[in-house]
Protein backbone atom coordinates (compact mmCIF):
# COMPACT_ATOMS: atom_id res chain seq x y z
CA UNK A 1 0.00 0.00 0.00
CA UNK A 2 1.22 3.49 -0.84
CA UNK A 3 2.34 6.12 2.08
CA UNK A 4 1.47 9.99 1.51
CA UNK A 5 4.00 12.43 2.34
CA UNK A 6 3.43 16.47 2.27
CA UNK A 7 6.56 17.68 0.16
CA UNK A 8 6.97 21.42 0.54
CA UNK A 9 9.37 23.33 -1.81
CA UNK A 10 9.98 26.53 -0.59
CA UNK A 11 11.39 29.30 -2.85
CA UNK A 12 12.03 32.73 -2.97
CA UNK A 13 9.33 33.52 -4.89
CA UNK A 14 6.86 30.61 -4.66
CA UNK A 15 6.00 27.01 -2.33
CA UNK A 16 5.45 24.56 -4.24
CA UNK A 17 3.33 22.41 -1.95
CA UNK A 18 2.19 18.06 -3.07
CA UNK A 19 1.20 15.42 -1.24
CA UNK A 20 3.03 12.74 -2.85
CA UNK A 21 3.34 9.21 -1.99
CA UNK A 22 6.36 6.87 -1.69
CA UNK A 23 6.11 5.99 -5.31
CA UNK A 24 7.02 9.77 -6.29
CA UNK A 25 3.86 10.20 -7.46
CA UNK A 26 2.06 14.11 -7.77
CA UNK A 27 -1.62 13.21 -5.87
CA UNK A 28 -2.33 17.08 -5.13
CA UNK A 29 -0.44 20.13 -5.69
CA UNK A 30 -0.32 23.49 -5.37
CA UNK A 31 1.62 26.87 -6.14
CA UNK A 32 1.55 29.59 -3.24
CA UNK A 33 3.39 33.08 -3.79
CA UNK A 34 6.00 33.59 -0.98
CA UNK A 35 4.88 36.90 -0.06
CA UNK A 36 5.08 37.52 3.85
CA UNK A 37 5.63 34.56 6.23
CA UNK A 38 1.81 34.61 8.24
CA UNK A 39 0.41 34.64 5.04
CA UNK A 40 2.00 31.90 2.91
CA UNK A 41 1.91 29.52 5.46
CA UNK A 42 -1.67 30.02 6.61
CA UNK A 43 -2.08 29.30 2.72
CA UNK A 44 -0.07 26.31 2.74
CA UNK A 45 -1.87 25.15 6.23
CA UNK A 46 -5.47 25.49 4.19
CA UNK A 47 -4.35 23.08 1.44
CA UNK A 48 -2.77 20.60 3.71
CA UNK A 49 -5.74 20.49 6.15
CA UNK A 50 -8.23 19.68 4.02
CA UNK A 51 -6.11 16.82 2.82
CA UNK A 52 -5.08 15.39 6.27
CA UNK A 53 -8.94 14.38 6.30
CA UNK A 54 -8.75 11.94 3.59
CA UNK A 55 -5.44 10.82 3.54
CA UNK A 56 -3.51 8.83 6.39
CA UNK A 57 -0.31 11.74 5.46
CA UNK A 58 2.74 10.35 7.32
CA UNK A 59 5.14 13.14 7.69
CA UNK A 60 6.10 16.41 6.40
CA UNK A 61 9.18 17.29 4.03
CA UNK A 62 10.09 20.33 3.79
CA UNK A 63 13.27 21.94 1.18
CA UNK A 64 13.20 24.96 1.75
CA UNK A 65 15.59 28.38 0.44
CA UNK A 66 18.14 28.98 2.73
CA UNK A 67 20.11 30.27 4.93
CA UNK A 68 18.05 28.01 7.45
CA UNK A 69 19.02 26.82 11.06
CA UNK A 70 20.22 23.80 11.08
CA UNK A 71 22.03 23.48 14.55
CA UNK A 72 19.93 21.21 16.63
CA UNK A 73 20.92 23.32 19.68
CA UNK A 74 19.48 26.74 18.18
CA UNK A 75 16.18 28.13 19.12
CA UNK A 76 15.46 28.44 15.99
CA UNK A 77 15.91 25.21 14.91
CA UNK A 78 14.25 24.44 11.52
CA UNK A 79 13.65 27.89 11.13
CA UNK A 80 15.45 30.59 8.27
CA UNK A 81 18.10 32.18 9.44
CA UNK A 82 18.67 36.01 9.18
CA UNK A 83 17.95 36.45 5.59
CA UNK A 84 17.99 39.48 3.47
CA UNK A 85 14.41 38.86 2.02
CA UNK A 86 12.09 41.00 3.54
CA UNK A 87 10.53 39.83 6.52
CA UNK A 88 11.53 36.31 6.55
CA UNK A 89 14.34 36.11 9.21
CA UNK A 90 14.45 34.41 11.92
CA UNK A 91 10.58 32.79 10.79
CA UNK A 92 10.04 29.27 12.70
CA UNK A 93 8.87 27.72 9.81
CA UNK A 94 9.50 23.81 10.23
CA UNK A 95 8.17 24.49 13.78
CA UNK A 96 4.99 26.31 12.84
CA UNK A 97 4.59 23.62 10.29
CA UNK A 98 5.01 20.72 12.89
CA UNK A 99 2.38 22.69 15.65
CA UNK A 100 0.00 23.50 13.15
CA UNK A 101 -0.20 20.28 11.06
CA UNK A 102 1.00 17.61 13.81
CA UNK A 103 3.02 16.01 11.52
CA UNK A 104 6.78 15.24 12.19
CA UNK A 105 8.66 17.55 9.39
CA UNK A 106 11.88 16.52 8.33
CA UNK A 107 13.86 19.41 6.83
CA UNK A 108 16.82 20.71 5.21
CA UNK A 109 17.95 23.26 2.39
CA UNK A 110 16.63 23.76 -1.01
CA UNK A 111 20.01 22.40 -2.71
CA UNK A 112 20.61 20.04 0.17
CA UNK A 113 16.84 18.29 -0.82
CA UNK A 114 18.31 18.43 -4.99
CA UNK A 115 21.26 16.44 -4.29
CA UNK A 116 19.70 13.73 -1.89
CA UNK A 117 17.03 13.14 -4.75
CA UNK A 118 19.84 12.99 -7.43
CA UNK A 119 21.34 10.16 -5.15
CA UNK A 120 18.11 8.61 -4.25
CA UNK A 121 16.62 8.75 -8.35
CA UNK A 122 19.22 10.24 -10.26
CA UNK A 123 22.44 11.61 -11.54
CA UNK A 124 24.17 10.93 -8.36
CA UNK A 125 23.28 7.60 -7.74
CA UNK A 126 26.24 5.04 -6.59
CA UNK A 127 28.05 8.13 -6.10
CA UNK A 128 30.35 7.95 -2.94
CA UNK A 129 30.84 11.84 -3.14
CA UNK A 130 28.10 14.09 -4.94
CA UNK A 131 27.70 17.94 -5.41
CA UNK A 132 24.38 19.74 -6.82
CA UNK A 133 24.52 23.02 -7.68
CA UNK A 134 22.78 25.95 -9.01
CA UNK A 135 23.68 28.97 -10.68
CA UNK A 136 20.58 30.92 -10.90
CA UNK A 137 18.99 34.09 -9.02
CA UNK A 138 22.18 33.18 -6.42
CA UNK A 139 24.46 30.18 -6.25
CA UNK A 140 23.26 27.75 -3.98
CA UNK A 141 24.95 23.91 -3.38
CA UNK A 142 24.75 20.90 -1.20
CA UNK A 143 27.18 17.93 -1.20
CA UNK A 144 26.26 14.39 -0.40
CA UNK A 145 28.78 11.83 1.32
CA UNK A 146 27.97 8.16 1.65
CA UNK A 147 24.41 8.63 1.75
CA UNK A 148 24.40 11.41 4.23
CA UNK A 149 23.62 15.16 3.59
CA UNK A 150 27.14 17.18 4.58
CA UNK A 151 26.49 19.73 7.06
CA UNK A 152 28.90 21.37 9.13
CA UNK A 153 28.31 24.31 11.30
CA UNK A 154 26.06 25.72 8.99
CA UNK A 155 25.09 24.25 5.81
CA UNK A 156 27.28 24.67 2.59
CA UNK A 157 27.60 27.85 1.11
CA UNK A 158 30.06 26.88 -1.86
CA UNK A 159 28.39 30.09 -3.69
CA UNK A 160 30.42 31.89 -1.90
CA UNK A 161 33.43 30.56 -2.63
CA UNK A 162 36.10 32.85 -3.51
CA UNK A 163 37.59 32.47 -7.39
CA UNK A 164 40.43 34.45 -9.04
CA UNK A 165 39.91 37.17 -11.35
CA UNK A 166 41.36 40.00 -13.38
CA UNK A 167 41.88 42.93 -12.10
CA UNK A 168 38.72 44.62 -13.88
CA UNK A 169 36.97 42.18 -13.62
CA UNK A 170 34.83 42.66 -9.92
CA UNK A 171 32.33 40.35 -9.20
CA UNK A 172 28.88 42.06 -7.09
CA UNK A 173 28.56 40.12 -3.90
CA UNK A 174 27.70 42.54 -1.43
CA UNK A 175 30.08 40.55 1.06
CA UNK A 176 32.76 39.12 -0.93
CA UNK A 177 32.97 41.15 -4.24
CA UNK A 178 34.88 38.11 -6.47
CA UNK A 179 32.73 35.18 -4.76
CA UNK A 180 31.17 32.86 -7.58
CA UNK A 181 27.86 34.21 -7.41
CA UNK A 182 29.38 37.96 -7.04
CA UNK A 183 30.95 36.60 -10.29
CA UNK A 184 28.55 34.47 -12.28
CA UNK A 185 25.03 33.88 -10.67
CA UNK A 186 22.17 35.56 -13.18
CA UNK A 187 22.01 39.19 -11.92
CA UNK A 188 26.20 39.73 -11.50
CA UNK A 189 26.48 39.12 -15.18
CA UNK A 190 23.72 41.33 -15.58
CA UNK A 191 25.25 44.12 -13.80
CA UNK A 192 28.84 43.44 -15.01
CA UNK A 193 26.76 43.66 -18.93
CA UNK A 194 23.89 45.77 -18.25
CA UNK A 195 22.49 42.99 -19.86
CA UNK A 196 19.81 40.27 -18.97
CA UNK A 197 21.78 37.04 -19.13
CA UNK A 198 19.78 35.33 -21.23
CA UNK A 199 19.63 38.30 -24.03
CA UNK A 200 23.63 37.53 -24.19
CA UNK A 201 24.64 36.54 -27.74
CA UNK A 202 26.57 33.37 -27.95
CA UNK A 203 29.99 34.61 -29.15
CA UNK A 204 29.52 37.60 -26.19
CA UNK A 205 32.71 37.50 -23.89
CA UNK A 206 30.79 36.96 -20.59
CA UNK A 207 30.57 33.10 -21.58
CA UNK A 208 34.12 32.58 -21.88
CA UNK A 209 34.25 34.90 -18.53
CA UNK A 210 31.63 32.34 -17.22
CA UNK A 211 33.33 29.20 -18.25
CA UNK A 212 36.34 30.41 -16.84
CA UNK A 213 34.26 30.74 -13.54
CA UNK A 214 32.65 27.35 -13.22
CA UNK A 215 35.52 25.98 -13.97
CA UNK A 216 37.22 27.38 -11.21
CA UNK A 217 34.95 26.53 -9.19
CA UNK A 218 34.66 22.81 -10.49
CA UNK A 219 38.56 22.49 -10.06
CA UNK A 220 38.32 23.65 -6.64
CA UNK A 221 35.48 21.11 -5.85
CA UNK A 222 37.48 17.97 -7.11
CA UNK A 223 40.64 18.77 -5.68
CA UNK A 224 38.80 19.21 -2.45
CA UNK A 225 36.13 16.61 -2.61
CA UNK A 226 37.33 13.92 -5.29
CA UNK A 227 33.20 13.53 -6.33
CA UNK A 228 32.02 11.61 -8.68
CA UNK A 229 29.95 14.28 -9.37
CA UNK A 230 29.12 17.77 -9.85
CA UNK A 231 25.60 18.27 -10.61
CA UNK A 232 25.10 22.37 -12.11
CA UNK A 233 21.15 23.16 -12.48
CA UNK A 234 20.06 26.63 -12.47
CA UNK A 235 18.37 29.34 -15.11
CA UNK A 236 22.56 30.24 -16.07
CA UNK A 237 23.00 26.76 -16.91
CA UNK A 238 20.03 26.84 -19.30
CA UNK A 239 22.44 28.92 -21.65
CA UNK A 240 22.72 26.18 -24.63
CA UNK A 241 26.31 25.38 -24.93
CA UNK A 242 27.70 26.67 -21.47
CA UNK A 243 28.01 23.38 -19.78
CA UNK A 244 29.96 21.51 -22.33
CA UNK A 245 32.73 23.96 -22.85
CA UNK A 246 32.94 23.86 -18.55
CA UNK A 247 34.87 20.41 -18.19
CA UNK A 248 37.33 20.82 -21.33
CA UNK A 249 38.34 24.47 -19.15
CA UNK A 250 38.79 22.15 -16.03
CA UNK A 251 40.93 20.03 -17.46
CA UNK A 252 42.92 22.75 -18.72
CA UNK A 253 42.68 24.09 -15.17
CA UNK A 254 43.52 20.35 -13.50
CA UNK A 255 46.47 20.59 -15.58
CA UNK A 256 47.28 16.29 -15.63
CA UNK A 257 47.48 16.41 -11.77
CA UNK A 258 44.69 14.12 -10.87
CA UNK A 259 44.14 10.78 -12.54
CA UNK A 260 40.75 9.85 -12.59
CA UNK A 261 39.07 7.02 -13.61
CA UNK A 262 36.44 8.89 -15.29
CA UNK A 263 36.54 11.63 -17.48
CA UNK A 264 35.62 15.40 -16.49
CA UNK A 265 32.63 15.40 -18.86
CA UNK A 266 31.32 12.38 -17.03
CA UNK A 267 31.87 14.21 -13.67
CA UNK A 268 30.50 17.75 -14.50
CA UNK A 269 26.29 16.75 -15.72
CA UNK A 270 23.06 18.33 -15.89
CA UNK A 271 20.19 17.53 -13.35
CA UNK A 272 17.95 14.42 -14.34
CA UNK A 273 15.44 15.56 -12.00
CA UNK A 274 13.93 18.47 -14.21
CA UNK A 275 11.55 20.95 -12.38
CA UNK A 276 10.45 18.01 -9.95
CA UNK A 277 14.02 17.70 -8.27
CA UNK A 278 12.81 20.54 -5.79
CA UNK A 279 9.93 18.30 -4.92
CA UNK A 280 11.41 15.12 -4.87
CA UNK A 281 13.99 16.45 -2.48
CA UNK A 282 11.36 17.29 -0.03
CA UNK A 283 9.70 14.04 -0.63
CA UNK A 284 13.45 12.68 0.24
CA UNK A 285 13.59 14.55 3.26
CA UNK A 286 9.68 13.22 4.41
CA UNK A 287 10.56 9.91 3.80
CA UNK A 288 13.22 10.22 6.26
CA UNK A 289 16.50 10.12 4.03
CA UNK A 290 17.35 13.40 5.92
CA UNK A 291 19.29 14.24 8.79
CA UNK A 292 16.86 17.33 10.28
CA UNK A 293 13.52 16.66 11.95
CA UNK A 294 10.94 18.16 14.59
CA UNK A 295 8.66 15.80 15.93
CA UNK A 296 6.37 17.03 18.99
P1 LIG B 1 16.14 31.00 -9.01
O1 LIG B 1 17.59 31.00 -8.70
O2 LIG B 1 15.44 32.22 -8.49
O3 LIG B 1 15.44 29.72 -8.69
P2 LIG B 1 16.62 30.42 -11.83
O4 LIG B 1 17.41 29.23 -11.46
O5 LIG B 1 15.50 30.25 -12.80
O6 LIG B 1 15.99 31.18 -10.59
O7 LIG B 1 17.64 31.50 -12.42
C1 LIG B 1 17.26 32.77 -12.79
C2 LIG B 1 18.44 33.46 -13.44
O8 LIG B 1 18.85 32.71 -14.59
C3 LIG B 1 18.14 34.87 -13.90
O9 LIG B 1 19.10 35.75 -13.35
C4 LIG B 1 18.24 34.79 -15.42
O10 LIG B 1 18.86 35.97 -15.94
C5 LIG B 1 19.10 33.58 -15.68
N1 LIG B 1 18.69 32.89 -16.92
C6 LIG B 1 17.48 32.40 -17.23
N2 LIG B 1 17.47 31.83 -18.45
C7 LIG B 1 18.73 31.94 -18.94
C8 LIG B 1 19.38 31.56 -20.15
N3 LIG B 1 18.73 30.93 -21.13
N4 LIG B 1 20.68 31.84 -20.28
C9 LIG B 1 21.35 32.46 -19.30
N5 LIG B 1 20.81 32.86 -18.14
C10 LIG B 1 19.51 32.61 -17.95
ZN1 LIG C 1 29.76 36.09 -1.73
Amino acid sequence: MSEYYAAIEAGGTKFNCALMNSNREIIELTRIATTTPQETISQVLAFYRPLQALYKIKSLGLASFGPMDLNANSGNYGGIAKTPKPSWSYTPLSQKLNAELGLPVFFDTDVNGAILAEYLWGKAQNSKVAVYVTIGTGVGGGIIVNGHILNGLHHPEMGHMLLPTKEDNNGHCPFHGNCLEGLAAGPSIQKTWQEKAENLADDHPAWQQQVDHIAAFCHNLIVTLGPEKIILGGGVLQKPGLLEKIAPQCEEKLNQYLTLPQTLDEIIVAPSLGDKSGLYGALALAMGHGSHQINC
